[in-house]
């Protein structure tokens, strides 16, 4: 049985090595939050399932493929009839800012539902993982991922929701008020310092209270707030953790929240206390910026203490 259930929508990727304008090259791949996540974990060992929609097309099956071939479980997966796999462009623009346009309006991925979500996909995992992407596709997958919290939560089952806040996809109102309920229902709640006002108590001014707000209602035990090359904090009931980044040159930041998800979420699995988990999220948003791809140069958990290595090291 999987350890972690995760749910969403996962797309093709065409990478471009130039201006899209110009026509340049592209380089097919796949990426989704959940699904980058999903294959942090899987790379680190652990057992995951990742639930969403694809189209019956070719880039579905790349896909699927793809997940399969990182041990990802797809047995939650559903082929779509109505609607094509989703599709996105990332176009360099200038060193370390990425321009991403999306195709994905009526894909097969945002045609997900409750139904795809039964309580029998969410057996006897620890983790159940969620993403406010998924929440902003439509009505139907918000209603798949508050079943599955529901589900999750009557099961005993952890609930970890990564905050994600697309603003092209909904306003910060709009994602609000469907988040800030939803964030009290997970246990875990993670978000960068400006996501954190959609979820915390509207009054709170400061990190520091709005993380207070979320720790003092509901059901959530923890937040971790990431700090892009700052590190990342994470604040328990015992108090407030913090790790600077790790040192490493940044080749693609894009997948880095996904990474430090993955890592988090590793260490919870492990046992890890606040410290060491937070600095596997953190070795984990590393390895994502400093590789190109959202999670082709994640890991293995062998590879974990490869920063540790001296600058330019070869490894032979
Ligand atoms: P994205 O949406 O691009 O995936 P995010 O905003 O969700 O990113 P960030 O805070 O940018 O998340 O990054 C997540 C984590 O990745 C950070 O907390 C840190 O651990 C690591 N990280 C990010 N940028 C750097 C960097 N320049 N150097 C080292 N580590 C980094």
């Amino acid at each position: 049985a999987p350890q972690v259930v995760t749910l969403g929508e996962t797309m093709a990727v065409l990478r471009a090595s130039g201006p899209l304008r110009m026509g340049t090259d592209l380089q097919l791949s796949v990426a989704g939050a959940e699904s980058n996540v999903a294959i942090g974990l899987t790379r680190l060992g652990h057992r995951v399932r990742w639930i969403g929609r694809v189209g019956a097309d070719e880039l579905g099956t790349l896909v699927l493929r793809t997940l399969r071939a990182e041990s990802v479980d797809v047995t939650g997966a559903r082929t779509d009839h109505d609607g094509p796999t989703g599709l996105l462009l990332s176009e360099p623009r200038i060193a370390d800012l990425t321009r991403i346009q999306y195709y994905r309006a009526g894909s097969a991925g945002s045609r997900l539902c409750p139904h795809d979500v039964p309580a029998s996909m969410l057996c006897d995992a620890r983790v159940l993982h969620v993403t406010g992407i998924t929440c902003a596709l439509g009505p139907q997958p918000l209603d798949a991922v508050r079943a599955a919290v529901h589900t999750a939560r009557a099961a005993g089952i952890l609930v970890s929701l990564d905050v994600n806040h697309r603003p092209r996809l909904w306003s910060a109102s709009e994602a609000a008020e469907v988040l800030r309920p939803l964030a009290r229902d997970a246990d875990l709640v993670i978000a960068s310092d400006d996501e954190l006002a959609l979820v915390a108590d509207p009054s709170a001014r400061t990190t520091t209270d709005r993380v207070q707000s979320l720790l003092s209602s509901g059901h959530t035990r923890e937040v971790a707030v990431k700090l892009g090359g700052d590190g990342a904090e994470l604040h328990t009931p015992q108090g407030r953790e913090r790790t600077p980044a790790r040192r490493v040159t940044v080749r693609d930041s894009v997948g880095a929240g996904d990474a430090f998800t993955a890592g988090l979420l590793s260490g919870l699995l492990d046992g890890l206390g606040p410290h060491d988990r937070l600095e596997r999220a953190n070795t984990l948003g590393a390895f994502a910026v400093g590789s190109v791809g959202d999670w082709q140069g994640l890991p293995e958990r062998h590879e974990l203490t490869l920063l540790d290595r001296e600058d330019g090291a070869t490894l032979r």
